[in-house]
C-alpha cells in the first residue's frame, strides 16, 4: 500500500532551465504576494496541528522557488529558508506527487542537504496545488528518527495541504475584493486588464467605462446627514441597476468609492480589421447614448437622485498602447468632465488629457521655482493719472522664466497655482518682494504705490491680512504705497471670512482695489459695503469703448455709479489713443494700457516713472 510513495520513487531533478511549466508555476506562486511575508497564525495552526498529529517534532509549509524552499510557517525549525535542491520539498514540487522519505540516511543524494545535516531522518509531505493546478510546495512533516506512515496519516496529511491551500486562496481573494460590495476590486481591474491585453493581438480596441454615483462633496454630505449604512444601500443599488444595463456576463469592478468600471472588449481581434474613424464615433455615439439613458433611469427611480450626480466616464484604449493604470486614469477624468456635460457622459479626450498633465508639470515646476527664488521676478505696469498725466505707481505683475520651456505666461500659471495650495507662498513671494523694492525706491527718495494681486484663497487663509501688516512694517513702507487688488468673485466667495480679511487691512491703511470688474457676478450693493478704494474696469470692456455703443454706455455707467459709490475708476488695457481719448470724455481717473506703456523690470520701470512725474 505504501509503496506507490516509498523512497524508491525520489530522484534529484538536474539543474536544468526552467521548463514553460516551471515559470508558469513561479508565476503563479509570485502572483498570491505570499513570498517574504510575514508569519500569520491562520497558517501557524495548521502547522502546529500537523506537528501534534503526526508526534514528530518539525512541520512546515514549504514554497518552492526558483532557487530556494520559503518556509510560510514552521515548528521546530530555526531556518527560514533553505536551499531548493537538494530537498525532498522540490521534489514533491516537481514531481507533483505526495512523498514520503522514510530514512534520509538511505538515500545518499540527500545526504548533503541542510535538513540531513539538521540530524532530520523521516520526511512527509503532501503537494499544495492551486485550482489551476500548479504545485506551489509541500505542506510537510519531519522527524529526528526513521519512521513509516499509515493511509490514515497520508490522508490527514492531505487534508492538511487542502487547508493550506484554501487559506492561501483566500487570502489571495480577499485582496481582491471590495468589503462592502463583494465585487473585484481595482487590484483585480488591473490584473484582469493586463490577462486581457496578452489574449488580444495588440492594436485591437477596447473600452473601459467607470460610473461615479456621486462625487467627493456629496458623499461627503450624504455621510453626514444619513449615515454609512444608507451610502452602502445606495452603492448596492447602483451596482444591481448596472449589472441590470451591462448584462450578467460582465465583471462589474468596485475601482473606489463610489467607482465601478467595466472592461468592454469589443472583439476586434485583429489590428487590420479595424473599423474606421467614423465606425469609432458611432459606436462611441450608441454607447454614451445608452449610458445616458440608463442615469435617465437612475435619476428617475434611484435612491441616491436627490443626493447625488452620476456620470459616466468612458475611455476607448487601444491593446499594447496604454497600461491599466492609464485606461483608469483617464476614465477618471472622463467621468469628473462628464459633470459639466449634457446627460453626465463623456469621452475620454486625449488633448483635454495632454492639457492636464501639462498644468500638472507646470504645478510641480513651479513649486521649484518659488523654492529656489531665481527663475522668478516682478515687472512694473505703470498706473497714469488720467488727467494730469502723472505716473501714479505701477501694478507688480509676476513672470516666470521655466528652464526649459522658457517664459510661461501668468494667464496660464496662475490659474494652476490658485487652485493649489501654492497660491499661499506664491502671493507671499510678490508681497515681500514688492516691499523690498518699495523700500529701496523709498530709500532713493522715490515713493509711489504699487499694487499687487491678491488671490480669493489669499483672502480666507489664517491672519493673512496681519502678515501683510506685519512685513509692511517690517520693510518700513507707509500702507498707503501698498494696494491690494482683488477680483469681485474673491470677496463674493466665503465672503464673511474674505470681508473680515478686507476690514483689517483697510483699518490698518493698506488700499484696496475691485480688479477685473464687470466680469463676475457681483452686486453694487454688496460691493459698496467693501473698504475698497480703487475699482479697475476689466479690459474686456476698454478695447471696445470706442467701436460698440452699447459697451460705452455700460463702461459711462460703471464709471458714474462707481463715482457716486466714493471709488477711484482705472481703466485697464487701453491699447490705443482714441480709447485713451474717450475715457477722458467718460471722466476716467486714472488709466493703464499698453498704449501707455507696457510692464517693465524694475530698472526700466524707475526710469520711465522719473519721465513722468510732475
Ligand atoms: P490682471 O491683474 O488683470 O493684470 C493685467 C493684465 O493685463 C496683465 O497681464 C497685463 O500685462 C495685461 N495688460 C495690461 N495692459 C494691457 C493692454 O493694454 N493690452 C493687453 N492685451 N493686456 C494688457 P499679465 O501680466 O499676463 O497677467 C495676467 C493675469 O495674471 C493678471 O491679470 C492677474 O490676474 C494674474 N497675475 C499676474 N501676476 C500676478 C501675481 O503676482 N499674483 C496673482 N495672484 N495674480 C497675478
Ligand atoms: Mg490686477
Ligand atoms: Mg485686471
Amino acid at each position: 500500500m505504501m509503496d506507490r510513495y516509498q523512497m524508491d520513487r525520489y530522484q534529484t531533478s538536474p539543474v536544468c532551465p526552467p521548463t514553460p511549466y516551471e515559470q508558469r508555476r513561479l508565476a503563479a506562486l509570485r502572483e498570491l504576494d505570499l513570498l517574504d511575508t510575514a508569519p500569520s497564525e491562520a497558517f501557524d495552526r495548521i502547522t502546529r496541528m500537523a506537528a501534534r498529529l503526526f508526534d514528530l517534532p518539525v512541520a512546515a509549509v514549504s514554497l518552492t522557488d526558483s532557487d530556494r524552499q520559503w518556509f510560510k510557517s514552521r515548528v521546530g525549525t530555526p531556518h527560514s529558508e533553505i536551499p531548493r535542491r537538494p530537498t525532498p520539498c522540490a521534489t514533491v514540487t516537481e514531481s507533483q506527487a505526495l512523498l514520503v522519505v522514510e530514512d534520509m540516511l538511505d538515500h545518499p543524494e540527500l545526504h548533503d542537504s541542510l535538513l540531513a545535516r539538521d540530524g532530520v531522518r523521516f520526511y512527509a509531505g503532501a503537494p499544495l496545488f492551486t485550482r489551476d493546478g500548479y504545485c506551489l510546495g509541500a505542506m510537510c512533516v519531519l522527524g529526528m528518527a526513521p519512521r513509516q506512515v499509515t493511509a490514515a496519516e497520508i490522508s490527514t496529511l492531505e487534508d492538511l495541504a487542502a487547508m493550506v491551500m484554501a487559506q492561501i486562496e483566500l487570502q489571495h481573494a480577499l485582496g481582491r475584493l471590495d468589503p462592502i460590495s463583494g465585487l473585484p476590486n481595482r487590484t483585480q481591474f488591473i490584473e484582469d486588464f493586463n490577462d486581457l491585453c496578452r489574449d488580444r493581438a495588440p492594436g485591437s480596441r477596447g473600452m473601459v467605462l467607470m460610473f461615479n454615483l456621486a462625487n467627493p462633496d456629496e458623499l461627503d454630505a450624504a455621510v453626514r446627514v444619513m449615515g454609512v449604512g444608507y451610502i452602502d444601500a445606495m452603492l448596492t443599488e447602483a451596482v444591481e441597476l448596472l449589472r441590470a444595463f451591462l448584462g450578467d456576463g460582465r465583471t462589474i469592478f468596485h475601482v473606489g468609492a463610489t467607482r465601478f468600471a467595466c472592461i468592454i472588449d469589443s472583439g476586434h481581434e485583429r489590428a487590420d480589421d479595424q473599423p474606421g474613424q467614423h465606425e469609432q464615433n458611432d459606436e462611441h455615439e450608441l454607447a454614451v447614448a445608452r449610458l445616458r439613458y440608463m442615469l435617465a433611469d437612475h435619476a428617475d427611480h434611484g435612491r441616491a437622485r436627490f443626493v447625488t450626480t452620476a456620470t459616466f466616464g468612458l475611455a476607448p484604449f487601444v491593446v499594447g498602447q496604454a497600461s491599466a493604470i492609464d485606461v483608469l486614469r483617464w476614465c477618471h477624468g472622463a467621468a469628473h468632465d462628464a459633470l459639466a456635460k449634457p446627460g453626465r457622459v463623456s469621452v475620454y479626450d486625449p488633448q483635454h488629457d495632454d492639457l492636464y498633465k501639462r498644468r500638472f508639470a507646470l504645478l510641480n515646476a513651479f513649486g521649484t521655482a518659488l523654492e529656489r527664488g531665481d527663475q522668478l521676478h516682478l515687472v512694473f505696469h505703470p498706473r497714469v493719472d488720467l488727467r494730469s498725466g502723472v505716473c501714479l505707481g505701477a501694478e507688480a505683475l509676476l513672470r516666470w522664466t521655466h528652464p526649459e520651456l522658457g517664459p510661461v505666461s501668468p494667464a496660464e500659471f496662475i490659474p494652476v497655482v490658485e487652485r493649489s495650495s501654492l497660491i499661499r507662498a506664491t502671493t507671499a513671494w510678490v508681497i515681500e518682494h514688492t516691499l523690498a523694492q518699495l523700500a529701496r525706491w523709498q530709500a532713493a527718495g522715490l515713493r509711489m504705490r504699487v499694487s499687487v494681486n491678491v488671490s480669493p484663497a489669499n483672502l480666507v487663509e489664517d491672519n493673512f491680512a496681519a502678515r501683510v501688516i506685519a512685513a509692511v512694517a517690517r520693510h518700513g513702507v507707509p500702507a498707503q504705497c501698498l494696494e491690494l487688488e482683488v477680483t469681485e468673485t474673491a470677496v463674493m466667495e466665503q465672503h464673511q471670512r474674505s470681508a473680515a480679511a478686507l476690514h483689517t487691512l483697510a483699518a490698518a491703511g493698506i488700499l484696496l482695489a475691485i480688479d477685473d470688474f464687470g466680469t463676475g457676478y457681483s452686486s453694487l450693493s454688496y460691493l459698496q459695503k467693501l473698504p475698497a478704494d480703487v475699482v479697475k474696469i476689466d479690459q474686456s470692456f476698454i478695447g471696445s469703448i470706442t467701436v460698440d455703443e452699447r459697451t460705452r454706455v455700460l463702461v459711462a455707467t460703471m464709471i458714474g455709479m462707481s463715482h457716486s459709490l466714493g471709488y477711484r475708476v482705472v481703466a485697464e488695457g487701453v491699447e490705443t489713443a482714441e480709447v485713451l481719448d474717450a475715457l477722458h470724455w467718460l471722466d476716467c481717473d486714472e488709466v493703464q494700457g499698453y498704449h501707455i506703456a507696457r510692464p517693465m523690470p524694475a530698472a526700466a520701470f524707475i526710469d520711465w516713472y522719473q519721465e513722468h512725474v510732475a
